[in-house]
Order: structure tokens, then C-alpha cells, then sequence
């Protein structure tokens, strides 16, 4: 594939620049570069605001087929959007678990009715999801899950405990990965249902992080209710259906996550300028090396995106990869702070006013969420690399 912009494309970047810009520079000014990593948990009603402006002129969604109310972009238009709302400092999401994970599920294994229904919502920005997989006993042994669900008069009954789940304060529906037949094996008798969160059987409690925000959460099931028909794929094949919401690995997405890491190098390059560190010979090396990486991190992203393979070996090492660099660009801005990186927000001579603290806290996380570290050697080891299974 010829990875280079064509004249329509750059016309079209135009077009993508032209209405972040417009519409960043007014109203939602506040938002510039919030929201992101560490900072998920604020200015929830100005993002939600952003979010419905983003729906109602078609810029959520733009993987999506147009017959599924996406914009139907092409690779290399999906590349530009995702550069230019990295580029322009937009607010990080708040509609993004609907619109990268519980969307393409339904797209994929949902019914047409099922797609009626919840598709327009996560367009529109009206509707927010959850994602509920992960439980006090099942993490990267997922299919241990033991929330069980039994059919009650015409209606699922959910009962037991999740963990670890991001934005279920804000969602109006959670996919909930749910014991259905306790007789049958580990991966067979899961079933994925759709919750609604505002109910009666459903306490979403907060967990308080390190950062000072809380934006994930337990959440309990207790005798929550959700109709008969909201099961995605088969009763009791919800295993097959939860690992193909895993595998949408956001291709074209991570560019720009890739750019907005490099904006952060840029701020750490400007800062060790500022304050002299610049000169350090160790500093500079770490920077180049950063620099370098980020590069590589690019140039993986699109060589799986020019493959012609369903799941190239190159996509199973960009998890691990990103995780470990982004983590080392936080260290390395620590360092370049000095003294002043012990200081949090509000405290004065703090570059960033505790930016920085937030999202190095925040960032340890990134060898847990997705697949830990080590589960992502599993897998380069075993797929991969072919070795032995441990
Ligand atoms: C910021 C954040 C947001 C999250 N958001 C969500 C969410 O929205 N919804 C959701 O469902 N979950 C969410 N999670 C949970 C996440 O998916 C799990 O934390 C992750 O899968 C790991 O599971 P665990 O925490 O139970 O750890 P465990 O699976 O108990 O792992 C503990 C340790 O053992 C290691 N280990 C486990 N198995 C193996 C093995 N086979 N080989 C080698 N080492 C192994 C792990 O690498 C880890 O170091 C989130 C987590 C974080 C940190």
C-alpha cells in the first residue's frame, strides 16, 4: 500500500483542521488538551458537550461504514483525522469505549435490530458505555468470570461484582461479560449482554487512584435487569464475541496517539531547555533515544496497516511497545523536572501546574490495562515467536 497523502487527502486535512480549529477556538476552548490519559476524570460536561457537537457533524464514528451512521473514511483519511485531533490538542473522548469496542462488536455479531437500536446512540454522543470484564478473580484469566445471569420471565438477571471499570459513572449501558451455564466449560457459557447502568441493581462505586481521580469503578449486580434479546452473539457464546472486541486494536488510531506522545516530547524537550538539563549529556541521550522510538512507533503502525494479513506478527508488539516508551518518557520527563517533580497541581514554580506528575502516575497502569505486560510476552512468544506454550 502507498502510505503517501494524495491531493484529495490533504484537501480533506484541510477540511479536518478547519473544523477543529473553528470549533476549539469558540465554545469548547476550555477542553484544549484535557481529558486525555490521567486526566479522564474532568470538565465531564463540557467534554460531553464536545462530544455531541463532534456527532451532529458527522466526526464521531469515522471508521464506521456510512450505513451504520459512520463516515465510512478511507485508511488514509482515518490517519489524517486521527493526526489532526492529536495535532490540534482536542479533548480526549469521552464516547470512545462506545465508538472503538462495543460499536465494531455490534457491527460485527450484533442483529440488525440490535444495531437500530444502539448504533445511533454512540454516533450521536447520547448514549455512554462501559466496558464490564474484568472481576476481583478474573483479569488476564478472563474466563474466569463468575457474574452469572439467568433468563426470568422474559429478562436477564445479572448478579455479582466488576472491577476496574472505566467511566461506568458516566454510562448509560455496560457490556457485561456474564456466566450464563455453570455447567458448561470455562470459555463455553459466558454470554454478552447489554446493562442498562441506571437501575436499581446497579452500585457503581469509585475507586479512589493515585492520581487524585477516580475514573474507574467497582460495580455491583444485584438482580440488575436487562431484556431477553440484549445478548450479543449466541446465549453461551460470549467468549467468541469478547475476544473480537479485544481485537479491534485501534490501527489507525494509534497514530495519533503516537502524535500525541511526540507533542509530549516536544513539551519535555522545551522544558529541559528551559531549565538547563538540555545540556546534560545523559538527558540528551534519553531524549534521542525517546525521539527514536517514537519514530519506531510510527513506522509499526504503518506497516500493520499496510498488511494484507488479518493480525500481521508486527501488531502483537505494539501494546508492549507503547506501554514501556510511554513509560520511559514520563521518567525522563520526571528527571527533566528535577526537584520541581515532586510538586503537585496548584503548587507554584510546578511546570504544567502537576500535568506531568498526573500522567507519569497514570501511565504505570499501562503495563496492567489491555493486556498486561506479560500476557503480551505470552503472546509474542507463543504466537509469534512460535515457543512453547507455558
Ligand atoms: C487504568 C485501567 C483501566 C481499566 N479499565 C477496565 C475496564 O474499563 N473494563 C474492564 O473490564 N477492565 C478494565 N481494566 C482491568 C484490566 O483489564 C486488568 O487489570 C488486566 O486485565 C489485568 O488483570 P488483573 O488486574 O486481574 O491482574 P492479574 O491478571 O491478576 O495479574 C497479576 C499479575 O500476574 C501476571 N500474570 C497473570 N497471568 C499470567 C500469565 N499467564 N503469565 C505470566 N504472568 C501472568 C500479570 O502480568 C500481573 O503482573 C483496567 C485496568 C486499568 C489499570
Amino acid at each position: 500500500m502507498d502510505l503517501r497523502f494524495s491531493a484529495e487527502d490533504e484537501a480533506f486535512r484541510d477540511e479536518v483542521r478547519t473544523f477543529l480549529e473553528e470549533g476549539l477556538g469558540g465554545d469548547f476552548a476550555v477542553t484544549r488538551g484535557r481529558g486525555g490519559p490521567g486526566d479522564d476524570d474532568c470538565l465531564f460536561d463540557e467534554r460531553l458537550a464536545w462530544e455531541r457537537h463532534l456527532g451532529a457533524h458527522g466526526w464521531t464514528c469515522v471508521a464506521w461504514p456510512k450505513e451504520q451512521g459512520g463516515r465510512g473514511l478511507s485508511l488514509h483519511q482515518q490517519v489524517i483525522y486521527f493526526e489532526e485531533y492529536a495535532r490540534a490538542r482536542a479533548p480526549g473522548r469521552i464516547g470512545h469505549i462506545g465508538e472503538t469496542l462495543l460499536g465494531p462488536t455490534l457491527i460485527a455479531f450484533g442483529t440488525a435490530d440490535q444495531q437500530r437500536r444502539f448504533l445511533p446512540g454512540i454516533v450521536a454522543g447520547t448514549e455512554l458505555w462501559c466496558q464490564g470484564y474484568s472481576e476481583p478473580g478474573a483479569g488476564s484469566d478472563l474466563a474466569n468470570v463468575q457474574t452469572r445471569a439467568e433468563l426470568v420471565d422474559g429478562e436477564w438477571v445479572v448478579d455479582g461484582q466488576k472491577v476496574w471499570t472505566s467511566q461506568a459513572h458516566w454510562a448509560h449501558w455496560c457490556f457485561v461479560l456474564a456466566r450464563t451455564d455453570r455447567s458448561a466449560p470455562p470459555h463455553r457459557g459466558i454470554s454478552y449482554l447489554l446493562v442498562p447502568m441506571r437501575q436499581d441493581g446497579v452500585d457503581t462505586r469509585p475507586i479512589h487512584q493515585m492520581t487524585g481521580d477516580s475514573e474507574f469503578n467497582e460495580v455491583f449486580f444485584s438482580g440488575a435487569r436487562t431484556a431477553s434479546d440484549n445478548v450479543v452473539g449466541e446465549p453461551g457464546g460470549g467468549w467468541t464475541v469478547a475476544m473480537g472486541t479485544l481485537a479491534f486494536e485501534r490501527g489507525a488510531s494509534t497514530l495519533g496517539q503516537n502524535l500525541m506522545f511526540l507533542n509530549e516530547w516536544d513539551e519535555v524537550v522545551a522544558a529541559a531547555r528551559a531549565n538547563g538539563r538540555v545540556d546534560d549529556p545523559v538527558i540528551r541521550q534519553r531524549l534521542a533515544d525517546t525521539w527514536g522510538r517514537l519514530r519506531l512507533m510510527r513506522l509499526n503502525a504503518l506497516r500493520i496497516m499496510s498488511s494484507s494479513l488479518d493480525a500481521p506478527p508486527a501488531a502483537m508488539v505494539t501494546k508492549l511497545f507503547w506501554a514501556n516508551l510511554h513509560r520511559d518518557l514520563g521518567e525522563l520527563a520526571m528527571d527533566v523536572l528535577g526537584p520541581a517533580s515532586s510538586l503537585w497541581r496548584g503548587a507554584s514554580g510546578n511546570p504544567g501546574d502537576g500535568r506531568w506528575q498526573r500522567s507519569w502516575l497514570y501511565y504505570q497502569a499501562a503495563s496492567i490495562f489491555a493486556g498486561t505486560n506479560e500476557i503480551q510476552r505470552n503472546i509474542i512468544g507463543e504466537r509469534v515467536l512460535g515457543l512453547p506454550r507455558s
